[in-house]
């Protein structure tokens, strides 16, 4: 899946350099001049990984950061952080704020996006091609197929990318409000019960080969994905 990247500076030149070298990459990159601008844009779509300039208008980056990690619909979005150089002192505090890494300008688009990979990586627990493996099931990333102890596996698109968001976010419960953000995305609107009736059919596409039970009901909560039953 194309990852989404929000780049959050002021510095229209920086940030267009940024968005094409993510480009380039396979990434699909938006941009936002401020906070304000960023807030609209994550309403619109919950990105899979944010760069934040350490100095905006009006409010430091690490505030903004704070902020992210406060808010629900952000809380788990990876974030990096672009600083100017003689700043990294601060590194500590921007790591204190939820911080993933941090970039020191100037840096060169490689440098840049060799650190987003590595952010995804670690924090998504995905490889480059977005393979993911639990309990017997192999999602293969770049064909967008499936596989439940080696058998391909049938599955409709939306509970593909059910599964695929499940997988990689083990262990946690998601209320159907939050699965309705990552999975289905901000723009689109969906009642909140199209997503038990997606469960319900990711969980009929897994009976067959026995994991239907790894897909598992939160009671007065959401759903969680978890190999302990
Ligand atoms: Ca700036």
């Amino acid at each position: 899946m194309q990852k989404h990247i929000l780049i959050v500076e002021d510095e229209a030149a920086i940030r267009e350099m940024i968005a094409v070298a993510l480009s380039r990459a396979g990434m699909r990159a938006e941009h936002a001049p401020d906070v304000r601008a960023a807030q609209e844009a994550i309403a619109r779509k919950v990105p899979d990984l944010i760069l934040l300039d350490w100095m905006l208008p009006g409010v430091s980056g690490i505030d903004y950061a704070r902020r992210l990690r406060r808010d629900e619909l952000t809380r788990e979005v990876p974030i990096i952080m672009l600083t100017a150089r003689g700043e990294e002192d601060d590194r500590v505090h921007g790591l204190d704020a939820g911080v993933d890494d941090y970039v020191v300008k100037p840096f060169s688009a490689r440098e840049l996006v060799a650190r987003v990979k590595a952010v995804m990586r670690r924090t998504l627990g995905d490889s480059e091609n977005g393979n993911v493996e639990v309990a017997g099931l192999r999602i293969d990333g770049a064909a967008h197929r499936v596989f439940a102890d080696g058998k391909p596996v049938s599955i409709g698109p939306t509970e593909y990318r059910l599964l695929y968001f499940f997988m990689t976010h083990a262990d946690r419960v998601y209320a159907r409000d939050q699965l309705l953000d990552h999975v289905w995305g901000g723009t689109v609107y969906v009642e909140e019960r199209t997503v038990d009736v997606h469960i319900r059919r990711l969980r009929k596409t897994l009976e067959p080969f026995g994991k239907d039970n790894l897909v598992q009901t939160v009671r007065g909560s959401g759903y969680r994905f978890s190999i302990l039953v």
